[in-house]
């Protein structure tokens, strides 16, 4: 049987349902003393037990692992066992090719650590504290933050325990948001979340934004933001040369916010409830927060049905057509026309009779210039932050929650590509 392991012998195979071991043990040879390099005396084996990368059921190596003494009287060394680095660190019990396996079926699998865990037999500590110190060495190597000329920033909630115990239920996330050229010469972003870093401020950017130096800020060109005056007051102390743009992902997002709130509003006065079932505004959510052109005729129907049932879903209607002009000006190929289009919407919206409309018209309105300079920086970065987003969130339901922040901030780094140089 081969092994792909180069560093010992395969001695014997023994198979049960439930688990493949594997008697394995390094070819002889002599050995010197580690201290004074005379040659040593065998003093026969011992087995250690080592969990290898599992086929359809967990492999265990037995490995004999040699002893030896040194015969030197006045070697401090005395007795010394056989290390092999290459098939597991000194006080492992996973293979240096296990843990390799559980890092990328962690990263490209969707794997959760307990299923992997089973599938190796071990314990999660144990798989978990063979993992973390190598997601901690790839974190802290500074070659990850290079070539970063596109940065996007985005907060979410980590965790809804107590603050006092856990800190600020929000993190903050620095995502790359760089273009890069594909095979075919596209120009693409291969969005990768940078870092998590606690609480949701103008400190919490600014410092992150410190402790990468010079080189990186200088870098950035063009940077990406909801529309937070914390992150904006980071970006003009931290990154003055770089184009503050606001993120497109964030503004149809707050679009369809507006719709939602007008849609609830609405529901509660023409019914006095909240929506149920039989309301005619009932079960439309999905319908007004998608793109008028993704739905299908039926969904359009759908939608006009629960329109014309009251005049008063007239302005539900209306919130809804506003927010699919401003997905629309993204939307458009044509970054000119699309300018054109975001700007009658900084000039129609903050009019409008429908309040939520005209909130979202002055909150706009605010940010004009990095509004705007989403047209005339073409960089589009639609997409990047939503990407890892949803990345975030799909591991934060693999993993069915978590409960130390650096294990948190590691997993989601691994997850959404930060560990990629
Ligand atoms: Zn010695």
């Amino acid at each position: 049987m081969l092994l792909g392991l180069d560093v010992v012998q395969v001695e014997a195979v023994e198979r049960s349902p439930t688990l493949l071991t594997v008697t394995v043990s390094s070819p002889p040879g002599l050995m010197g003393c580690p201290r004074c390099g005379v040659v040593a005396v065998g003093r026969g084996r011992k087995i250690r037990v080592l969990h290898d990368v599992p086929g359809e059921v967990p492999v265990v190596l037995r490995w004999r692992q040699r002893t030896w003494r040194c015969p030197d009287p006045g070697c401090p060394v005395g007795s010394f066992t056989e290390q092999l680095p290459d098939l597991v660190p000194a006080r492992g019990s996973l293979t240096c090719r296990a843990v390799t396996w559980a890092i990328a079926q962690l990263r490209r699998e969707h794997a959760c650590v307990s299923g992997l865990a089973r599938r190796l037999a071990v314990a999660w500590k144990t798989l978990w504290r063979a993992v973390r110190p190598r997601l901690q060495a790839r974190a802290e190597d500074p070659a990850r933050f290079t070539g970063v000329t596109s940065l996007g920033v985005d907060e979410h909630i980590w965790h809804h325990g107590d603050t006092r115990r856990r800190g600020p239920k929000e993190l903050t996330g620095m995502v790359d948001l760089t273009r890069h050229q594909d095979e075919h010469g596209r120009w693409r972003v291969r969005a990768r979340l940078l870092d998590l870093v606690p609480g949701r401020s103008k400190k919490a950017y600014a410092d992150w934004l410190t402790d990468r130096g010079a080189t990186f800020r200088d870098g950035v060109q063009v940077a990406a933001l909801d529309p937070f005056g914390g992150y904006k007051a980071a970006l003009d102390a931290e990154l003055a040369d770089a184009v503050a743009v606001l993120d497109a992902f964030h503004v149809v997002k707050l679009g369809t916010q507006v719709v939602d709130e007008v849609r609830r509003r609405v529901q509660q006065a023409t019914t006095g409830h909240r929506g149920r079932k039989g309301d005619p505004l009932y079960g439309i959510q999905t319908l007004l927060r998608a793109g008028a052109e993704n739905l299908t005729d039926k969904q359009l129907h759908r939608l006009e049905v629960a329109i014309t049932a009251d005049d008063a879903h007239e302005e539900v209607y209306i919130a809804w057509r506003c927010a699919q002009d401003l997905r629309a000006a993204y939307r458009t190929k044509d970054t000119a026309e699309g300018r054109r289009r975001a700007e009658k919407i900084l000039a129609s919206f903050h009019t409008c009779p429908i309040a939520e409309v005209a909130r979202l018209g002055r909150t706009l309105r605010r940010w004009q210039q990095a509004f705007l300079a989403y047209f005339t920086t073409d960089r589009a970065n639609n997409g990047g932050t939503e990407a890892v987003n949803g990345i975030i969130e799909l591991h934060r339901r693999i993993a069915r929650g978590y409960r130390n922040r650096d294990n948190y901030r590691l997993r989601m780094l691994l997850a959404a590509g930060g560990l990629n140089a």
